[in-house]
């Protein structure tokens, strides 16, 4: 069984005193859900990491830094080492498209950076995602599939296990655009878990977890949760909020109940 898993990635936004002000405000409204029920976490930058993971201290709300580097330690002017995040964060997102299209990640420095944060205790939840170019081209499946490749490169069966994915069309992230429900599912499918098996083998691929992204909001996260290959959201814009974000989880776990 894949326990769901909702996710905030807070991107650029907030200063520490609004973090401060926005994970105190997601304690209080999701402080009482079970650990078993869903897992949850916010992904602040960085500077707000350590005020964040202090302030959600006792709740069920895990912390993640955004991205990491992979080398140990040394002369990388910027750079934020595993060991350190892994003082403040349990999960890491890691090729996030926003850091593959301005910032020059490839799938093989996806690879290195999931090494590393695999070899530190850290839960990466890799993204991938087609262009809205690819998608209208019909090569959804052939790229998403060759991500999937290069992100789990030379990984045993064990480390594959600890990894969750995001599935996240690009065109669907902060557009107010959503694949539909069916497609992602189908994505999934066709080009995260078949891949999987292909890879490993089929207790592996149906372990893993994988996200939907791409304009998750309170409305619609119904609709995702419920499908067979969706375990949960990473979530963007509306994870800003404690309204939006506690919706989000909130109509997530009342979809599963039903
Ligand atoms: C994201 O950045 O991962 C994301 C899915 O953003 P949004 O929810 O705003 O589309």
């Amino acid at each position: 069984m894949r326990k769901p898993f909702i996710a905030g990635n807070w991107k650029m936004h907030k200063t520490v005193t609004e973090a401060i002000a926005l994970a105190q405000g997601l304690k209080e409204r999701l402080g009482a859900i079970a650990p078993e029920e869903m897992e949850l976490a916010v992904c602040p930058t960085f500077t707000a990491l350590h005020a964040v993971s202090e302030t959600l201290q006792g709740s069920p709300i895990g912390v993640g830094a955004q991205n990491l580097y992979w080398e140990e330690k040394g002369a990388y002017t910027g750079e934020i080492a595993p060991e350190m995040v892994k003082e403040l964060a349990q999960y890491v997102i890691i090729g996030h498209s926003e850091r593959r299209q301005y910032f020059g990640e490839t799938d093989e420095t996806v690879n290195l950076k999931i090494k590393a944060a695999l070899a530190h205790g850290l839960t990466p939840i890799v993204c991938i995602g087609e262009s809205l170019k690819q998608n209208e081209a019909g090569e959804t499946v052939p790229f998403v599939r060759s991500q999937i490749e290069g992100a789990f490169a030379d990984l045993t069966p064990m480390e594959a296990r600890q990894l969750v994915l995001a599935y996240e069309p690009i065109w669907a992230i902060g557009t107010g655009r959503t694949a539909t429900p069916e497609d992602a599912d189908r994505t999934i499918r066709e080009a995260i878990r078949e891949v999987l098996q292909e890879l490993y083998d089929e207790e592996t691929a149906e372990s893993i977890r994988v996200q939907y992204g791409g304009s998750v909001k309170p409305h619609n996260m119904a609709e995702f949760i419920v499908m067979p290959e969706i375990d949960g959201a990473l979530v963007g814009g509306a994870s800003l909020k404690v309204d939006s974000f506690a919706g989000i989880v909130e109509n997530a776990l009342e979809a599963l109940s039903a």
